[in-house]
């Protein structure tokens, strides 16, 4: 089904579907996972627009992929444009939170980085980007220091708060926004704490912001 931002209380969301700009290796536990070294400055990278999928609708491992990852992420909705923006402007542009899914193809993705070639085959496919409905920034209490918990097949993958980003999420969106002008609708991706893996054709799997918003999705 077509992919459209929804709230979390139902309300309707006449944002588009934007383009989605993620960091890569921001908690320093999921850089050691991957022995990747630290960065000096942000590692930025776009899903586009198509690659969003509702979690009402299940992941699709495209046929070329192997070793799909999920990276569980706090999702940030843009509200208003925001282009060389600082902090203070950043935070008066968000429109609400979620969490999404950043698949990826970790074979295909390591296949190109050791050619020096760009990820896109490996993250920006059609459903790369599973999404929840965004709660409004007033629903949670603390967006830097939230729960972001992630359960496939009854087993934890991932738990761990937001407040272990390296860069936080108001200066992950103003240095963004010196690169890349976001538009209301856009999806601002900020990393996967640790815990990546591999999901399979079957699996079930439970994704939680916050203790409070519980959602299931499955893998065709
Ligand atoms: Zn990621």
């Amino acid at each position: 089904m077509a992919y459209q931002h929804r709230f979390e209380d139902g309300t309707a969301c006449d944002l588009p579907a934007g383009k989605v700009v993620c960091v890569g290796r921001n908690y320093v536990a999921h850089i050691r996972e991957l022995d990747n070294p630290i960065p000096t400055e942000p590692i930025l990278f776009i899903k586009p627009a198509t690659s969003l999928l509702s979690f009402s609708d299940p992941i699709v491992i495209p046929a070329y992929g192997t070793n799909c990852h999920h990276e569980t992420e706090l999702a940030v909705l843009v509200g208003q444009t925001l282009s060389g923006a600082d902090t203070g402007t950043a935070e008066k542009a968000i429109a609400g939170y979620g969490i999404a899914l950043d698949l990826t193809l970790r074979d295909i993705q390591q296949g190109l980085k050791d050619k020096g070639l760009p990820w896109e085959k490996a993250k920006a496919f059609d459903g790369a980007c599973p999404i929840s409905p965004f709660v409004r920034p007033d629903q949670l209490a603390n967006p830097q220091d939230t729960m972001l918990k992630l359960v496939v097949n009854g087993t934890v993958r991932q738990e761990e708060s937001t407040k272990l980003m390296m860069i936080g999420i108001l200066e992950l969106i103003a240095y963004m926004s010196g690169y890349f002008t976001l538009m209301p609708g856009d999806v601002v991706l900020t990393g996967t704490p640790a815990g990546v893996s591999e999901l399979l054709s079957g699996d079930q799997l439970e994704i939680e912001l916050d203790g409070q918003f519980k959602y299931r999705v499955s893998v065709a």
